[in-house]
């Protein structure tokens, strides 16, 4: 399966003929490419491919028979593009050296203790207490003009998490994270990258929908941020994906542009930050697609090292 729109990876390994040929043949089906005529030469590679790197059919695999081309240095192979696999793709990425943090959800403006309820939520055992104590906040004064409380969904012992930045007016409406179209979208690159919605878990850095979906301020993230310090400490995430800038910069601390923080993987002990942007970015503007299909291709390739 494949994300729809979402383009292979840009890069192949320079080093590799097979790596290289593989790359060029996903970009040709994804454009569309039905059959290609190679070279004898080019179809020896390909037939050569081992398995992880496998480009298309092997000529036991390929029902056309080679079609005659004059002499025998001429003869040519018809070949059906393959699309890589997921894994396969991911597998190419080249390894990042990882870039060590400390997440600023742990350096104290986060501490529980700061929340209004603070016995309450440092003694949270499990996500149903917090989400009953986050219902009844009124921390900031979001509260005032929320419809619902959206805490988060998925599976509490997730191996792999996503923070968005704060919930749009479907999600307020409804109380559920990431059902509108950002939420669509998100959905379909979850599935496309070999993962289901019910295993792992969705939430933000706010818990209520700034008015107008506006960029969340500064004071409420400080208020907000407790509570998603401690669902991350109870799911205990070995990967989170954050998702657009806020979300990007409140978890790692750290300033500077999507483009500048994505494409690496940020390390606390066990846990992993890989950031990319926000679906609604790539809603409005396409070109955001592939960048975000290479950092889920990174969460894959991490997820299936754990
Ligand atoms: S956004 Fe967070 S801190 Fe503000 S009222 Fe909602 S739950 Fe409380």
């Amino acid at each position: 399966m494949n994300w729809d729109g979402a383009a292979p990876m840009s890069k192949a390994r320079h080093d590799d003929p097979r790596a290289l040929l593989a790359s060029y043949l996903t970009q040709l089906a994804d454009a569309g490419e039905k059959d290609m005529c190679l070279s004898a030469e080019t179809a020896a590679l390909v037939k050569g491919a081992g398995p992880s790197q496998s480009v298309g059919p092997t000529a036991a695999q390929t029902p056309e028979k080679p079609r005659e081309m004059g002499t025998p240095e001429k003869q040519r192979e018809i070949v059906k593009p393959q699309k890589l696999s997921v894994p396969e793709q991911a597998a190419m990425l080249p390894e990042l050296e990882p870039t060590k943090i400390v997440l600023a959800l742990g350096r104290g403006t986060a501490d529980p203790d700061m929340f209004v309820e603070a016995s309450c939520l440092r003694s949270c055992t499990c996500l149903n207490e917090i989400e009953r104590i986050s219902l009844a906040c009124e921390k900031c004064e979001l509260a005032g003009t929320r419809i619902s409380v959206v805490f988060g969904a998925g599976d509490e012992n997730a191996d792999l998490m996503f923070v968005g930045e704060a919930p749009g007016a479907n999600e307020d409406r409804e109380g559920i994270p990431f059902i509108g179209r950002a939420g669509a979208l998100l959905d379909k690159i979850i599935e496309a990258a070999g993962f289901r919605r019910e295993n792992v878990y969705i939430s933000n850095i706010l818990k209520c929908r700034p008015p107008n979906n506006r960029t969340p301020l500064s004071n409420e993230i400080e208020a907000c941020v407790p509570i998603l310090a401690k669902q991350i400490e109870i799911i205990a995430p070995r990967i989170i994906c954050t998702l657009g800038l806020p979300a990007t910069q409140t978890l790692l601390g750290v300033k500077g542009s999507m483009g500048s923080l994505r494409g690496k993987v940020y390390v606390q002990g066990n846990l992993k930050v890989i950031p990319t942007y926000h679906p609604a970015a790539a809603l409005r503007d396409p070109k955001y697609k592939r960048p975000m299909w290479e950092d889920f291709l990174r969460i894959r390739k991490e997820y299936d090292k754990l």
